[in-house]
């Protein structure tokens, strides 16, 4: 078994990228296979090595590695030895027409109430009309002649599929400089390199046809090839994804604090029934089964990958954050803080409130309570009874009790209403810290 991952290097990976590569990956890793990322950067003018070297830092980011990397542009050869065995098999070949007369043909079609398809009218030049135009100057571009049947195969998703290829214009696979399309040097690449399953989305199905076609006129044999294609995704909304969460790259997503352990775990259970659950694909891969995928379009839903998010936040041990936790952060604070984050950057404020400087506001009315509570304070060593002690004899000595009680105290200590649980971030405020914070915020 063999898969890969062909992302065109013309800008960041997205979402929607992202699960193709990882749906491919898991695959691959569940039966054992080979993974190969193969960069299609046959487009000279939109590839860029940058964009290349992007999308590999952000595949590892999401866990992800390959067996072999692979980029189009150094294949020019193979492309064009294939070209002349599909010229010479009467398979491609060349057309003169300009954008603007195809554009004019396609009009006419339309006002008689045919589908717009290409009428095939450079097949029918003599080689005498062929060497002419180019005598004149003109450079050819070359279509791939399509069979006349309809092609069909069984989609690991979506079940039954077929293509009418007398429906499809003959696609043009070389351009007139001499390069090669995306529909061509894919069909080269999948055969040479012995790929057996092609998991990609929707949106490729009637290519699908045209390269099985392809495939075959290659010599291929379609047999071991297999084919998923994943349903779209849409947001919440039910919305095309392309419009909003499309354009959200990974790089957006990692800047934002996302973890690759909830954006892996939540693409993999993405138009499933499974419940989604945080996880490195590694982890992810024995439960891989890429016939539980839906052939209903997929909701993604950014809720639902922060609510993962929080989960990998909430068991993460303190060794696998350290890194990325700012200086001098130590397991204890790790601990006490870490059931309150949505998104690591959130972090760092309690960083300041357990181990550093914070200002709290002043409390106006509450000047006395603060007071009495300070004076109330016990010595250290102070531990998880600390603040139950303390609490409670306020609770005796001043009459108060739940909230009256307990947000100014909060809201002195930590300068928030809401954080985690007092009794456990008491003790490592410490005395000093606590003292001078009530009196700050009495006004005294
Ligand atoms: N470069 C193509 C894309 O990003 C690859 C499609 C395929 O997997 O064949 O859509």
């Amino acid at each position: 078994m063999k898969l890969r991952f062909a992302p065109s290097p013309t800008g960041l990976l997205h979402v929607g990228n992202a699960r193709v590569a990882l749906a491919n990956w898991l695959h691959a890793r569940r039966h054992g296979g080979a993974f190969i990322l193969r960069l299609d950067d046959t487009d000279l003018e939109r590839s860029k090595p940058e964009f290349a070297a992007a999308i590999e830092e952000d595949l590892r980011w999401l866990g992800l590695d390959w067996d072999e990397r692979v980029a189009q542009s150094d294949r020019l050869d193979r492309y064009a030895a294939a070209a002349e065995t599909l010229k010479a098999a009467g398979r491609l070949y060349p057309c003169f027409e300009t954008e603007e007369e195809l554009a004019y043909k396609r009009e006419r079609r339309r006002r008689e109430g045919k589908p717009p398809l290409y009428d095939r009218e450079a097949l029918r030049m003599t080689p005498d009309q062929i060497e002419r135009a180019i005598a004149n100057g003109k450079q050819p571009y070359w279509r791939f002649k399509l069979a006349p049947r309809t092609v069909a195969w069984h989609d690991l998703v979506l079940g039954e599929r077929s293509v009418k290829l007398s429906a499809i214009s003959d696609p043009v696979l070389v351009r007139a400089d001499g390069s090669p399309l995306y529909t061509f040097t894919s069909v080269v690449d999948d055969l040479d390199m012995a790929i057996t399953h092609v998991i990609r989305g929707e949106d490729h199905v009637t290519n699908t046809g045209i390269q099985l076609d392809l495939f075959a006129a290659l010599g291929g044999n379609v047999m071991h090839l297999n084919f998923a294609h994943l349903p779209l995704l849409t947001d919440q909304d039910g919305g095309a994804l392309s419009k909003r969460l499309g354009s959200i790259s990974l790089r957006h997503l990692r800047k934002d604090g996302i973890e690759p352990a909830a954006l892996a775990g939540y693409l993999a259970a993405l138009g499933t029934s499974a419940d989604p659950v945080p996880g490195m694909p590694t982890a992810l891969a024995q439960h891989w089964d890429i016939t539980r995928v839906s052939h209903a379009t997929a909701r993604f839903d950014t809720r639902q990958m922060l609510a993962l998010n929080r989960r990998v936040l909430h068991d993460a041990p303190f060794d696998a954050m350290r890194d990325r936790l700012p200086e001098g952060a130590d397991e204890a604070w790790w601990l006490a803080i870490r059931g309150n984050l949505d998104l690591l950057r959130e972090a760092r404020p309690w960083f300041d409130i357990v181990r550093g400087t914070i200002v709290p506001p002043v409390q106006e009315g509450e000047g006395d309570f603060l007071a009495a509570a300070l004076a109330a304070l016990p010595p250290e060593p102070w531990d998880g009874t600390t603040w139950g002690a303390w609490t409670g004899a306020l609770k005796a000595s001043t009459g108060r009790k739940g909230k009256a009680l307990f947000l100014p105290l909060r809201l002195a200590l930590t300068g928030e209403e809401h954080g985690p649980d007092l009794a456990t971030l008491l003790p490592l405020i410490g005395r000093d810290r606590a003292a001078l914070r009530l009196r700050l915020s009495s006004g005294a």
